[in-house]
């Protein structure tokens, strides 16, 4: 038998490769990743991750560039609402800086990298994978036993191995610029309506003095919205112009593909559809997928057994975790970002100027991280059903049974 190359290569190094590649690394021998990217990690994002996440996969204080406890929500009848908790949710991060880090510490124990290399075509046969990259204009093979897909959107790989990519109908499409923050902004603002396009939101994070970033995710057309959703905020914040060239574009999945293993393969993080539906956010599944992956990997590889039987256990393993949140979730962004904007002021009118509401939405129990969850315990307290059911108005009162009846079914 030809010499195979690696035990495990790993097809790109965001968040969801670069976890993988470190937890593998701690295990395992003879691993390489390879990422079209000079500058690894410098993917469009606005970088906030939750609290769970960062106390599961750790993080340097100093890559935080603020910790997010505080956001003001701008309704649709452009009302505004500050919210202000004592204990931290959220963070705002240097992502470019996390993942860096992150590779480095998977190099450190012995993983190769190779950057501004893009994988062409995948093969599989009886014992190898056998991979095609280009670099430098030059197309090389490379062989291996395993290899995890962590490419993202760009997912086209997929087929190569019979795996089907994501139905754009599930993808929703993110923008986003940065620009000078003259007026020193120092909370997150979040807006929400139908200006912002279907099922779609807008938002302002401040992630220096210096920097603000703009953005809007929807099932629209992103980069449309966000320019005229800048427009607005140049004239109420007074933004000096900015160049709307600079805003990026970039999909976020918010459903995972119907199969996520095939023969000595896994798909982990966005390319397998691993994120947080309601707002977007990928970083924290992507890790999770990718730390999941390096132990079912380290399996097969262990036992010499790379059929697809073997490694099913990833999907099993992932789905405990997260499925229900993701499927949960995304029947919530449904029903949430479907109300019409008249419906959505009123119940953020009534719910956010409710001091126990506001008490119970920002306590402990509620978390970034997991939305589902939080949202189950915030519609079952007891407090919250009195709260609406006592209300006069007939939309108020027929909420929390009308979420109940549509989200949990
Ligand atoms: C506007 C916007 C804002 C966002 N904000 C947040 C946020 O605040 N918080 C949050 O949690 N999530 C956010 N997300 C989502 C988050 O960025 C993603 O979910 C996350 O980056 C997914 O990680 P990943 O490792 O799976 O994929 P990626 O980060 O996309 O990494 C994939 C890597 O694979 C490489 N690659 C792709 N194809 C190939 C190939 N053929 N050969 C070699 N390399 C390849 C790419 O260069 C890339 O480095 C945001 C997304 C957008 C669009």
């Amino acid at each position: 038998m030809n010499k195979i190359d690696f035990q495990c290569i790993i097809i790109g190094a965001g968040p969801a490769g670069a976890r993988a590649a470190y937890e593998l690394s701690k295990i395992q021998k003879d691993i390489l990743i390879i990422d079209y990217r000079d500058k690894l990690g410098d993917k469009l994002c606005t970088g906030i991750i939750g609290k769970n996440c960062a106390d599961e996969f750790g993080l340097d204080k100093d890559l935080i560039y603020h910790e997010a406890n505080s956001a003001d929500i701008y309704s649709p009848d452009n009302n505004h609402y500050s919210l202000h908790s004592k204990d931290s949710k959220a963070m705002i991060i240097d992502r470019v800086e996390y993942i860096k880090r992150l590779t480095k510490l998977a190099k450190n124990n012995g993983v190769k990298i190779y950057k501004n290399s893009r994988v062409q075509s995948i093969s599989i046969n009886n014992n190898k994978v056998q991979l095609s990259y280009k670099s430098l204009n030059k197309i090389y093979n490379v062989t291996s036993k395993t290899i995890i897909i962590a490419s993202g959107l760009e997912n086209k790989l997929l087929t190569d191995i019979n795996l089907n990519p994501l139905d754009k109908k599930h993808i929703l499409n993110g923008s986003q610029i940065i620009i000078k923050n003259h007026l020193n902004i120092k909370n997150t603002k979040v807006f929400l309506g139908s200006k912002y396009g279907p099922q779609g939101f807008g938002w302002t994070v401040p992630i220096n003095q210096n920097k603000l970033l703009i953005g809007v995710l929807t099932k629209g057309k992103s980069k449309e919205i966000t320019k005229s959703f800048m427009k607005n905020l140049l004239d109420q914040y007074q933004i000096k112009k900015t160049d709307t060239k600079e805003i990026k574009s970039w999909g976020i999945p918010i459903k995972p593909i119907e199969k996520t293993y095939a023969e000595r393969t896994l798909v982990i993080g966005d390319a397998a559809g691993l994120v947080k539906p309601v707002t977007g956010g990928g970083i924290y599944y992507s890790q999770l997928s990718g730390k999941i992956a390096a132990e079912i990997i380290h399996k097969a590889l262990s036992e010499n057994s790379f059929n697809e039987d073997a490694l099913a256990e990833y999907e099993i393993k992932w789905k405990n975790k997260i499925d229900s949140e993701i499927k949960r979730g995304n029947k919530m962004r449904e029903i949430l970002f479907n109300f019409s904007d008249q419906k959505l002021s009123q119940l953020l009118n009534f719910s956010l100027t409710n001091k126990l509401i506001l008490k119970i939405l920002l306590s402990k129990e509620i978390s970034f991280d997991n939305h589902f969850k939080s949202f189950e315990k915030f519609i079952y307290n007891k407090n919250i059903i009195k709260i609406y059911s006592d209300s006069k108005s007939k939309l108020i009162k027929s909420i929390i049974p009308s979420l109940k009846k549509h989200i949990l079914n």
